[in-house]
């Protein structure tokens, strides 16, 4: 079998700085579903290894995978759980350290920026500075913050930023709201990612979807994981309850659908399904899907078994492995 360039695109990475503030709110009385999610990453030192390092466990899973590239992010909740001055600061050492990584790597490592949006106005400057100054590839937020959506005007100038650097962001899960997450506890606990991320951040985008965000700023680019978190198997329903629940009068200038088609593309991090595969493929198209993995959460072996064996066209296979992810996240094909 010929060699697939393979270029994933949801692989996580955490920095000393944001470890030891996870480690500080870890020892406090503070309960938040995503803390607690760390508490118990915390207790799993080699999770926490893992996450740290860059170059060495992690380039020879690459190797023995035959993965080219991550696009590292850094790990859910970013530095959203924290003060704004803390979690501006976190970002900008996390950007650093991905610039450098990316540096030494060019070949094997492209890195989403991370931002603080708990301070709008910094996290636009921040988004400026990795995009043009550290040359990051795109962005990445962990759904909402104190459980507020980017929906919310206070956020614009984030997107103004994203849309000036053309930079495509990276809407990653985190757990839902304190208030809401309560509701996720049953037999067992359906926080995380067998059901709360996706209710979460599928919610985030059908926020973004009808505050009308895609007529303000039409060539913004947001990407969802988990095969879209939902959104694509919905489509025929959203547009025809838009309709129904706007009376024909909603302020969108196209269909739901036609934002999800044309401003979103989804990965197949964490969801090695064929049938979940073809079925994005032939709703959203080859242009719209890229591989992913989920490292160090998910298997790469795995992943990799699934890409390779998909009965989709070869060219149209070849986007979503590393096509799609050169062109939306400004990647050097390979020579
Ligand atoms: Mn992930």
């Amino acid at each position: 079998m010929t060699k697939l360039r393979l270029i994933a695109t949801e692989e996580a990475f955490a920095t000393p700085r944001q470890v030891e503030a996870f480690r500080r709110a870890a020892d406090t009385l503070w309960h938040d579903p995503d803390l607690d999610m760390w508490r118990s990453f915390l207790s799993i030192p080699r999770r926490i290894a893992q996450l740290v390092d860059l170059e060495e466990e992690r380039l020879a899973d690459m190797d023995a995978n035959g993965v080219d590239m991550h696009l590292l992010s850094l790990t859910a909740p970013g530095v959203q759980l924290f003060s704004a001055a803390e979690a501006t600061a976190i970002a900008a050492d996390a950007n650093d350290i991905l610039a450098e990584t990316v540096r030494r790597h060019p070949t094997r490592f492209a890195g989403l920026a991370t931002f603080a949006p708990q301070d709008p106005a910094r996290a636009a400057q921040e988004i400026e500075r990795a995009i043009n100054t550290l040359g990051l590839h795109g962005l990445v937020i962990n759904s909402h913050t104190d459980s507020e959506y980017l929906d919310a005007p206070k956020f614009r100038p984030i997107f103004e930023a994203a849309a000036s650097c053309g930079a495509a962001l990276y809407i990653h899960p985190r757990n839902l709201p304190l208030e809401a997450a309560k509701f996720l506890k049953a037999e067992i606990n359906l926080w995380g990612a067998i059901w709360g991320f996706q209710m979460e951040t599928g919610l985030h985008a059908m926020r973004l979807i009808v505050s009308g965000l895609f007529d303000e700023f039409p060539g913004l680019k947001i990407v969802l994981g988990h095969m879209g978190e939902g959104l694509p198997y919905w489509l025929y329903r959203i547009d025809y309850m838009y309709r129904a629940f706007t009376r024909g009068q909603g302020k969108l200038k196209r269909r739901p659908s036609d934002y999800v088609r044309d401003n979103f593309l989804v990965t197949t991090s964490g969801m090695n399904d064929h049938a979940t595969l073809d079925f994005c493929h032939r709703v959203l198209g080859p242009d719209n899907v890229m591989f992913a993995i989920d490292y160090p959460y998910q298997g790469s072996k795995e992943a990799v078994e699934f890409i390779r064996s998909s009965t989709l066209p070869p060219a149209d296979l070849a986007k979503i492995a590393h096509g799609n992810a050169e062109r939306v996240f400004r990647i050097k094909p390979a020579v």
